[in-house]
């Protein structure tokens, strides 16, 4: 699997026999994954080839919100059962407030001005979250968390999820068109789905208001970024910030290597947080114990 903090890697290696292989070559992981019966993963592809190569796998454990790194059919077809531990609510959440602050009070370029011996205290005007709408995209575990946060600061939310069967009260839920024309802060917050990809595209940036911001903690994928680099270029938006990337490390990306203030970029730390790591690893030693116990350990 991937690489995990030390502390979880004691945890689960008084619980089971642990082989770990973070940064493996497909080649090595293929050995490893033939001997296993659980596989740990964070971000990694497990593909159809990697899964063919399992002969004893019965569970995958994915740290994390998401399986859209795992091939869920071939999965199920072989058997082999997948649970995400979830955990990073909170840290995505909290990380998306962040970038939103980030963006409309300039924190960026007031940081990097005064480091290079400017005092721009009278060119740093701001905006307020108070009183903005922020459209919501994906009303989940994060989308939901988001909706309370932004609504402490005063902001009206209003929300896109065509799978959402309860509407909740004090919750306006509206038409993605209708979303993207009315939001001054969009935040995207959906999974990565053959449905979902690029749900961002050239008809969508073209509806969105003049100087609003975009956020995207979720997947890169969600949103086509050749389109959404061009949307930068023209000044069209007032800003844009971005943990995920359509491909990752993503260092190269023509967004991450644009030079403008307005643009935020990190890489994809939305559930880097000490607390987050602690639930992921509790969480995973509960699925291990789960199944020995199923399985008569
Ligand atoms: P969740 O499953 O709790 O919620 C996702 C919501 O999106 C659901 O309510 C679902 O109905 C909705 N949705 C599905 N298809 C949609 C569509 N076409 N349009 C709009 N909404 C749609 O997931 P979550 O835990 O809130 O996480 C959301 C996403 O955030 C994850 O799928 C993952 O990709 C991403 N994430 C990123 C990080 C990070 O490190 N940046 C960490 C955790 C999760």
């Amino acid at each position: 699997m991937d690489k995990i903090p030390n502390e979880i890697l004691k945890m689960l290696r008084k619980e089971a026999e642990i082989i770990y292989k973070p940064n493996s070559s497909d080649k090595e992981l293929e050995e490893a994954i033939e001997k296993a019966e659980i596989l740990i993963v964070r971000s990694r592809k497990i593909n159809k080839n990697l899964l063919s190569k399992a002969k004893r796998l019965k569970l995958v454990i994915r740290a994390g919100h998401g399986t859209d790194n795992i091939d869920t059919e071939t999965a199920e077809k072989l058997g082999i059962e997948i649970k995400a531990t979830g955990g990073s609510t909170e840290a995505v959440a909290e990380l998306t407030i962040a970038l939103i602050l980030a963006l409309l009070r300039k924190l960026i370029q007031a940081n990097n001005s005064l480091k290079s011996g400017l005092w721009l205290k009278y060119q740093l005007i701001g905006r307020e979250l108070m009183g903005k709408t922020v459209g919501i995209i994906g009303f989940g575990r994060i989308g939901r968390r988001v909706a309370e946060l932004v609504k402490a600061f005063g902001a009206k939310v209003i929300c896109y999820d065509p799978y959402i069967e309860n509407y909740e009260e004090n919750v306006e839920f509206v038409s993605l068109q209708e979303l993207l024309k009315k939001a001054d802060i969009i935040t995207l917050h959906a999974p990565l789905t053959s449905e979902t990809i690029k749900m961002i595209g050239e008809e969508e940036i073209s509806m969105i208001k003049e100087n609003a911001i975009i956020v995207n903690t979720a997947r890169g994928a969600l949103i086509d970024e050749k389109i959404l680099a061009k949307a930068i270029r023209s000044g069209k938006l007032g800003g844009v910030a971005l943990d995920v990337f359509s491909e990752e490390p993503a260092t190269e990306n023509e967004i991450v290597t644009f030079n403008a203030d307005n643009i935020i970029v990190t890489p994809h730390i939305g559930a880097q947080t000490i607390e987050t790591w602690e639930r992921i690893g509790r969480k995973i030693l509960e699925y291990i114990r789960e199944f020995k116990k199923k399985h008569g350990m």
